[in-house]
């Protein structure tokens, strides 16, 4: 879609909506779950929604339009959007001019947006990952026409630049450089509900960027499902270390990060630039998954423990300093006890600052959802408990020893009189006693105490 078209759009929504308001401008209330990429298309499904002249509330009671940006990454996850959607039923009793709207990865699939048809006939806006874009026209239809419009078409390849954004916070920003994955591992959902792989041009990205800094954000994230393979598929190698040294280049105090960054395409190359890099966080976020070899093998992820290992090697070896963290599965289908085992010991070997843990949750259509899974749920939680106790251990471990150094933080925001919450580039949160006015700015803390995963400390 062009910007003409799409601003054609939003000019006969914003008209029609402004008409059917409850009060004097429309409201939107919007949520989303998941994972950063989500954030970032929920920023962008804000952006339009303002620019229709929506303006926007966290009480559903209020709001002319209610939207959900979903998650499919777990179970869990939708189990909680059914539970949340079920409850609008009673406002939409109360206001039944309130559009209900579902968007994101968990309607891309078949059998919940069938299941939304069949089930909530109130939700009368429904529309997948691939036509975010297509909003205004959507959202005009449902306005203008009073029936439910479902649209879950298929990517056609095409990345979309049209869209404005509404950023959610004033300090961190996400910049997406990819979207979709090709990887497919064996347990996961997002190559389904994200289609293939395709990499947003260097220039918008740049553009993006520097908008980003303009506007003073000074926490950046680049992302991707495997930013490592930026332009890979376009260019036939990857780009993203030449991409991360291009945003490096520009003057004042930001930090970059990304993720996420999968060890298979993880290269020296980008080692490098990250460690002679002025602005690259020293934070490498590296998934594991799992410490086992056949479990990695089962799971489709195209690497060792050992090959693991030695990334992680080469990462100190050029940045002593720098804060890992991961994610990781536990109960893959029949991981045996003594593959868990082996997780435990790659998280010992490592000593992550912290770890994203999910207990495996079955996807369908997935590889992983035909195999055979002995291992009962119980067992599952039990090794969970395990795994973080370790972790928490290990975190406890390396706060401690940061106790009596200094570090640069950016402050992020007041948490109670006289007290921030800060970030040191490595990720780890600092309440800092400073003055409000530090809000927005980096500073080194004097580290006095730790607790589990927080660190104290002064200006
Ligand atoms: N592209 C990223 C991960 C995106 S999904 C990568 O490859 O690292 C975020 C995390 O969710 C994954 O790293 C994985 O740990 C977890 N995850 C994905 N599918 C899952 C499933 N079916 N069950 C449990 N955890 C899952
Ligand atoms: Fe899922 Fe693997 Fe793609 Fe990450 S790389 S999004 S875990 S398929």
């Amino acid at each position: 879609m062009s910007e003409t078209v799409m601003n054609e759009y939003i000019s006969k929504a914003a008209a029609v909506a402004a008409i059917r308001a409850r009060g004097a401008q429309p409201l939107a209330c919007t949520h989303t779950y998941g994972c950063q990429g989500n954030v970032s298309d929920g920023e962008r499904i804000n952006g339009m929604l303002a620019a229709m002249g929506y303006g926007f509330t966290d009480d559903p009671q209020q709001a002319d339009l209610i939207l959900y940006n979903t998650c499919a990454v777990r179970e869990h996850a939708e189990d909680r959007v059914f539970g949340n959607v079920g409850a609008l039923k009673h406002i939409k009793r109360k206001h039944p001019d309130t559009i209900i709207a579902l968007c994101g990865c968990m309607v891309q699939q078949e059998h919940i947006a069938q299941r939304l048809y069949e089930s909530f006939p109130y939700v009368s806006l429904v529309f997948g990952t691939h036509v975010i874009h297509r909003l205004p026209e959507l959202l005009y239809r449902v306005l203008s026409g009073g029936k439910r419009v479902y649209e879950l078409s298929q990517s056609d390849a095409s990345v979309h630049e049209e869209m404005p954004i509404r950023r959610d916070g004033d300090i961190k920003a996400w910049l997406p450089i990819m979207y979709g994955c090709d990887n497919f591992c064996s347990y996961c959902v997002v190559p389904y509900v994200r289609g293939r792989e395709r990499s947003r041009d260097e220039q918008s990205i740049v553009s993006e960027f520097e908008d980003i800094l303009s506007c003073g954000y000074k926490d950046i994230t680049l992302l991707g499902q495997n930013v490592n393979s930026y332009m890979r598929k376009e260019s036939g190698a990857s780009k993203f270390p030449g991409l991360l040294k291009r945003l490096d280049e520009y003057d004042g105090e930001y930090w970059l990060r990304f993720m996420t960054s999968h060890p298979k395409d993880c290269s020296e190359e980008l080692l490098d630039v990250m460690a002679s890099s002025k602005h690259a966080a020293r934070h490498l976020h590296l998934p594991f998954q799992s410490g086992d070899n056949d479990i990695l093998a089962q799971m489709n992820r195209r690497y060792t423990r050992e090959k693991y290992l030695e990334l992680i090697e080469a990462a100190r070896k050029r940045m002593p300093d720098i804060s890992l963290t991961s994610d990781v599965i536990v109960g893959f289908p029949g991981e045996t006890d003594a593959q868990f085992r082996n997780t435990l010991d790659l998280i010992k070997e490592v000593g992550f600052t912290s770890l994203f843990t999910f207990i495996y949750s079955k996807r369908s259509g997935t590889p992983a959802a035909q195999m055979t899974d002995p291992i009962s749920d119980r067992e599952k939680s039990d090794r969970m408990g395990e795994l973080l106790k370790l972790q928490e251990s290990i975190a406890a471990e390396r706060c401690s020893a940061m106790v009596g150094t200094k570090q640069r933080v950016l402050a992020e925001k007041e948490l109670r009189e006289g007290i921030l919450s800060c970030r040191t580039s490595g990720n780890i949160i600092v309440e800092t006693q400073a003055p409000r006015e530090l809000v927005g700015s980096f500073f080194d803390a004097k580290i006095t105490e730790a607790g589990n995963w927080v660190l104290k400390g002064t200006v």
